[in-house]
């Protein structure tokens, strides 16, 4: 598990986590037993096992970097969820009622969790290094298409898509546009986005935020610009 700080320029830095699953159920300062009854409910519901722990990790990750934001200890963060689409509790967007000044975000795929707390909105997206995203043509309609077609055309069009989908979800958990996908700063002047590959854990992550400074949080290597 690696801490990601960000530089405190607002006071309150940013934390991201990104961890193996079986990291976070191993970690001694968290517990299944930490999540919220209506979480345990909600849990219930998943009948692979494997994806019911990627949930699990996520939400406990969360925790933690609340904690770590905050001073509180992990079992003192209790986090909700809204949705924004019908406007009932218990699923969609994450936040933390007793500190609405921070953005909240959180990501889990096979084997992997990743969370994000920090101030304003944040977003952050973990995937298997392995994974594909696709099909093309659906691709084509969620992602800028100049993008699409730049990673088509170089030598390993699939990493190369599957950067440019992370770096969406990201933007899209943080409550910006997609917009052109291009640069550090896509899709929003204000909105900072970087995307990096954590090779021990064979992930692809991206974190999106408008107040997050991104550069020294990095736990595998500098971010590179852009491509890989
Ligand atoms: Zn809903």
């Amino acid at each position: 598990m690696t801490p990601l700080p960000s530089a405190p320029e607002q006071g309150v830095p940013t934390v991201a986590l990104v961890a193996t699953t079986a990291e976070v159920l191993a970690h001694p300062e968290l517990d299944e037993r930490l999540l919220a009854p209506w979480e345990r409910r909600r849990l219930a519901g998943i009948r692979v096992p494997g994806r019911r722990d990627d949930v699990v990790a996520a939400r406990l990750l969360l925790r933690l970097c609340a904690s770590r934001v905050t001073g509180l200890p992990p079992d003192a963060v209790e986090p909700a969820q809204r949705c924004p689409g019908c406007g009932r509790d218990g699923h969609g967007r994450p936040y933390l009622p007793d500190h609405p000044e921070l953005g909240v975000s959180y990501s889990h795929a096979d084997g992997l969790a990743a969370a994000a707390v920090g101030p304003g909105p944040v977003g952050i997206d973990v995937e298997p290094l392995t994974r594909r995203p696709g099909p093309l043509a659906v691709l084509r309609r969620m992602l800028p298409e100049d993008e699409v077609d730049a990673a088509c055309a170089g030598p390993d069009p699939g990493p190369a898509l599957l950067r440019l989908w992370v770096r969406r979800e990201a933007l899209f958990k943080a409550g910006f546009e997609a917009g052109s996908g291009a640069g550090p700063d896509a899709g929003r002047d204000d909105a900072r986005l970087t995307a990096w590959t954590d090779h021990r854990r064979a992930a692809v992550v991206a974190l999106a935020g408008a107040d997050a400074v991104l550069a020294p949080l990095l736990s595998s290597g500098p971010a590179p610009p852009s491509g890989r």
